[in-house]
């Protein structure tokens, strides 16, 4: 019994390293080959959707898709308490003066689906309706209370039903019973969507993959689209189709190679849902920007992409400012030819002026190089910048793009309704006093419901809990009381001074899951 079980444990490992193998040819294949087939439009864009609770607004939820002017919706997400229904009602009108097309809030349990409502009514009283998106985790019941009223539920397939236990195998059998509770579970949820005329995003983040699928995929690209792929079936036995899919990672090329992938899977099935865009963990400042000019605005060059957030560790509304100077960069970029590549070195000229979309651009045009060739060295002109801009500019996607270390990778999500310290204070903190550690990554989280599972892959991090405490992580391990931070970055540095000790414990920053 127990070398059946040795084998077929075996056997089932050698057939995934084999699926996986194959798997990886033809990623590579497919991305030497155009990509983007405009002919294939997103299914349900036939019918434009209005924001729900004002039958005066007339605001399209996501217009067709246009292959000679692309509209792409822009979104941004709440960092106040959900609870807090005035500050969140404030925080969405500045979005929406920012330009915002869709705002994100976090519904963490059942007490703030009523405040998530009492914000909308408040939002159309206001006459500022703007469709809202209810990010739900790990409660089903949560995402079918709120698709009553909001026009966009998020849901994460890593935690819908499924646990995120990695250490657990599972047999073809309980592989298929996990997917199918998935799918029993979905039925109310897709009815209600029915009903009320509410999109689904399947959110799909390499963080918070489910252990079921990293057992058969690993956590790399195919398993987030697995992952996606199981809601496209969901989805269709149900016969509904209002469905956007996204697939974030704080690694940009996983990012970009899996949301290419998924659409080239789709492209073969012969329909193409919407995709909603991100690099998650961007950061902030240069970085933050830079990381998601690479991965949006590489696939926005491809054509890829409906709805996108640059999701920064700043206030929501610079996310809108950024996201609008990226649109109008990637139409430059596009239209103009500002790049070479020659020798594997990647030349850039694109002649901005204004600093945020030179960045944008450059951005885009690195992440599309990034896709398909084997960079060695960047180099970055433009005689309206001085060189040291020039030089930050060229360290920071030398950096992103894994070709050359400077400073030390520190990634961070941009915090929301959960967060209950201020991310941003310590986040500026642990760049400066951190910074020089360039074979290291660093993560400084949110909170600690999906804080662990989205830093999982840094060598050390910061993520906070209740009442403005924060605990020290090394790895997946809380190696810390939750503390203050003034006493946390105490302990981050004693732990990092201790680890540099040792003789061969830090990592090369590089992607470990
Ligand atoms: S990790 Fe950050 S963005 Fe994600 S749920 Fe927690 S606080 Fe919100």
């Amino acid at each position: 019994m127990i070398e059946n079980k040795g084998i077929r444990v075996m056997l089932h490992r050698i057939s995934h390293v084999l699926l996986r193998g194959l798997q990886k040819i033809r990623v590579t294949l497919f991305f030497k080959v155009p990509l983007i087939n405009h002919t294939l439009k997103p299914l349900f864009f036939k019918t434009p959707l209005v924001a729900k609770g004002n039958p005066q607004s007339k605001l399209p939820l996501f217009p067709y898709f246009s292959t000679s002017s692309p509209r792409y919706l822009l979104q941004s997400m709440t960092n106040t308490d959900t609870n807090d229904v005035e500050a969140t009602v404030r925080q969405i009108m500045e979005l929406i003066d920012a330009g915002a097309d869709l705002v994100r809030v976090t519904v963490p349990g059942v007490k703030e689906v009523e405040a998530i409502h009492k914000i909308k009514k408040n939002l159309v009283e206001k006459n500022k309706n703007i469709p809202l998106v209810a990010d739900v985790h790990f409660l089903p019941e949560v995402a079918e209370k709120t698709a009553y009223f909001v026009e966009k539920v998020r849901i994460n397939p890593g935690n819908f039903t499924d646990k995120r236990d990695y250490s657990v195998s599972f047999t073809e059998n309980e592989y298929q019973q996990g997917f199918e509770a998935m799918m029993l579970c979905a039925k109310s949820l897709i009815d209600i969507c029915k009903k009320n005329n509410t999109i689904i995003r399947i959110g799909v983040n390499q963080g918070s993959l489910c252990g079921r699928i990293i057992s058969r995929y690993g956590n790399t690209a195919e398993a987030l689209v697995e992952s996606a792929l199981e809601w496209i079936k969901i989805a269709e036995k149900y016969d509904f189709h209002k469905i956007v899919f996204s697939i974030k990672s704080s690694h940009v090329k996983t990012m970009m190679e899996a949301n290419l992938l998924l659409y080239q899977k789709m492209v073969e099935m012969g329909r193409v849902y919407p995709f909603h865009l991100g690099v998650t963990e961007a950061a902030n400042e240069m970085e933050g920007r830079v990381k998601s000019a690479i991965g949006i605005g590489a696939l926005m060059l491809k054509g890829l992409g409906n709805t996108f957030r640059v999701s920064l560790t700043e206030d929501p509304v610079h996310e809108i400012v950024f996201s609008k100077l990226l649109v109008t960069a990637i139409q430059e970029v596009n239209k103009n030819k500002y790049d070479s590549f020659s020798n594997s070195v990647l030349h850039i000229h694109y002649p901005e002026i204004n600093k945020e979309k030179w960045w944008a651009g450059v951005g885009a045009l690195v992440g599309k190089w990034w896709l398909t060739e084997n960079i060695k060295d960047i180099k970055i002109e433009n005689q309206h910048f001085a060189i040291d801009e020039i030089e930050k500019l060229q360290n920071c996607v030398l950096q992103i793009c894994h070709i050359k270390k400077t400073h030390t990778e520190i990634i961070a999500c941009p915090s929301c309704g959960r967060t209950q310290y201020d991310i941003q204070a310590l986040l500026k903190v642990v760049k400066q006093r951190f910074a020089n550690y360039p074979h290291l990554k660093i993560a400084v989280m949110g909170c600690v419901v999906n804080g662990p599972g989205e830093m999982a892959d840094a060598d050390f991090g910061i993520i906070g809990s209740a009442n403005e405490k924060v605990a020290v992580y090394k790895g997946k391990e809380r190696v810390s009381d939750f503390v203050s931070v003034s006493e946390a970055l105490e302990i981050l540095q004693s732990i990092i001074n201790h680890s540099l000790s040792l003789p061969s414990v830090l990592t090369d920053g590089n992607d470990k899951r």
